[in-house]
């Protein structure tokens, strides 16, 4: 190639990195035939062991560069990149007029993925997620990945027109929505979109991603599998859920909650025999106020645990010191929640309940949800034997309106199915096939050794019906409300 322009030689000396790898090559050329003195040779080795050390800390900044601004599983800029691109694409739209979008995106049931075909077959699906995704942008656009299965897409220079930017968004999701191989197996993946664009929804980067997770949540709420543009409604809602959250901490600091007590009759013996604790919150303003307005939250911001703590606490000292006071002992049932349940340490702190208020173990019982179980079945049968192994009982609440599976349900080790209230009808004889579904359950429980309560009893026609069918026991208004613990006291008495 370079005879033409009169070389005569050439020599190559490969310019090594520090572990033998070709970086480059120095090349010398020479007019006259023949090879490098040993002289030049010396200058030239030097020069590229140098060169070496050059280049190879040049790609080591590089590398270092890359991996503080990008994800290592998805090769996706990260968080650092995301925030400078995004200051400078909202400044960029000051001045053209354009609109800026950004999305939060969270792949629908992931966790599900990860649990069931393995961590390898859920990073391999953030990778195809990921891939898809580019594929649906620009080059000036951007994607980020801001947690396990959680992204951010920002679209850079939209026109002003909404219908622009969803069709763009919604591509993306269908994408995403296209059948994944992976672990040998054909899956689909939806995803949740919450969105907001520049200038509509915020004027700072901080502003239009707080409004982009109130979009997101609404998504998740209204059962994911879509995409929501933020709107002004949202943001009060987010507003209003923070202000309800911040009242509930303090409420568990300053100890505004209270037990009542609503017995269980023995439909044999007519007697009270246990009491299932419910929890109440006295609000200073609201007075007192069901569980069923703060629980939820309680569950969603994790307070559910030191809330949890206090009824069980509660409960076993409440029901220790009724028998203490010389009453017939009985029975006393706490609610568990699930993410009590899933707590590293939740056996013991049951075990330390029992310990510190000197109940004894035989009177305490859990009553766990169907739901609470099948999140994950082989450990929480484990968990619950190490219940039992305490002494404690064990109940199923709401049974029959969740999805527990009949084959799984001999192998838990539980004492007593309560069955849901929405199985008896208000006047029976009413809906023949609650009353089959009543019927059943109370059958089903026998031969497996349980015993059976029904709950939310209210007329004596239930009464009559569910002790024809061979129920054990009952729990509702026909015979009490939930009361305060002196009102409990003088039904215990009666
Ligand atoms: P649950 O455990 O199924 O409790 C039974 C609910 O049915 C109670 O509502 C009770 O007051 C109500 N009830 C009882 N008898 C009747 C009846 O004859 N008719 C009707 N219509 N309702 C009846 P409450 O006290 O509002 O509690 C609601 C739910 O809140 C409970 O359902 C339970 O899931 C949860 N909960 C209550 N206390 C706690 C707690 O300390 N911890 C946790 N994690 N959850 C709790
Ligand atoms: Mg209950
Ligand atoms: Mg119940």
């Amino acid at each position: 190639m370079v005879r033409p322009l009169g070389y005569r030689s050439c020599w190559s000396m490969p310019i090594l990195s520090y572990q033998g790898q070709v970086l480059g090559t120095f090349a010398l050329y020479s007019r006259e035939p023949g090879t490098p003195s040993a002289e030049q040779i010396d200058l030239i080795s030097m020069a590229a062991h140098l060169a070496g050390i050059a280049i190879e800390r040049r790609q080591s900044e590089e590398r270092i560069q890359f991996m503080a601004h990008h994800d290592a599983l998805t090769g996706l800029p990260n968080r650092v990149l995301f925030d400078e691109r995004v200051a400078s694409a909202l400044q960029q739209a000051r001045m053209t007029g354009h609109w800026v979008a950004l999305a939060f995106l969270d792949l629908d049931n992931f966790k599900l993925i990860n649990d069931t075909l393995g961590h390898h077959a859920g990073d391999e699906l953030l990778r195809v997620v990921a891939g898809r995704m580019l594929a649906c942008v620009r080059k000036s656009d951007m994607i980020v990945r801001v947690g396990g299965d959680e992204f951010i897409i920002l679209l850079n220079s939209l026109p002003p027109e909404s219908s622009v930017m969803l069709a763009r968004l919604e591509a993306i999701r269908a994408a995403i929505g296209a059948p994944v191989v992976l672990a040998g197996r054909s899956i689909q993946v939806s995803c949740s979109m919450g969105v907001v664009c520049y200038p509509d929804h915020g004027e700072t980067t901080t502003e239009l991603l707080a409004n982009a997770d109130s979009a997101m949540y609404r998504a998740k709420e209204v059962g994911r599998n879509n995409l929501q543009v933020f709107d002004a409604q949202m943001a009060a809602k987010a507003h209003e859920k923070l202000r309800r959250h911040e009242e509930l901490r303090d409420a568990v600091a300053s100890g505004e909650f209270v037990l009542h007590y609503q017995p269980q009759m023995n439909l044999k013996t007519g007697r009270i025999f246990a009491a299932e604790s419910l929890l109440r919150w006295q609000h200073r303003e609201r007075g007192l106020i069901s569980p069923g307005e703060f629980i939820p939250l309680a569950e969603e911001t994790g307070l559910i645990v030191p809330i949890g703590d206090w009824v069980l606490n509660e409960a076993c000292r409440q029901n220790k010191a009724w028998q203490d006071a010389g009453l017939p002992p009985i029975v006393v049932s706490v609610n568990v929640s699930a993410r009590q349940f899933k707590e590293r340490n939740w056996v013991s702190r049951v075990a330390a309940a029992l310990e510190e208020s000197g109940l004894e173990a035989c009177y305490l019982e859990l009553e766990l949800t169907e739901s609470l179980i099948m999140q994950d079945v082989t450990s929480a049968v484990a968990t619950m034997h190490e219940l039992e192994a305490l002494g404690v009982h064990l109940a199923i609440d709401d049974f029959g309106t969740g999805y527990s599976s009949l084959s799984a349900l001999k192998s838990f080790p539980v004492r007593r199915l309560k069955i849901d209230r929405s199985f008896l009808v208000q006047d029976i004889p009413g809906d023949a096939d609650d009353q089959a579904i009543t019927g059943a359950i109370i059958s089903l429980a026998q031969k497996l050794q349980m015993h059976v309560i029904a709950e939310g009893v209210e007329t004596q026609e239930q009464v009559d019906f569910l002790r024809a069918s061979g129920c054990d026991d009952i729990q509702g208004y026909f015979f009490s409300r939930p009361v305060g613990p002196a009102a409990f006291v003088s039904l215990l008495l009666q």
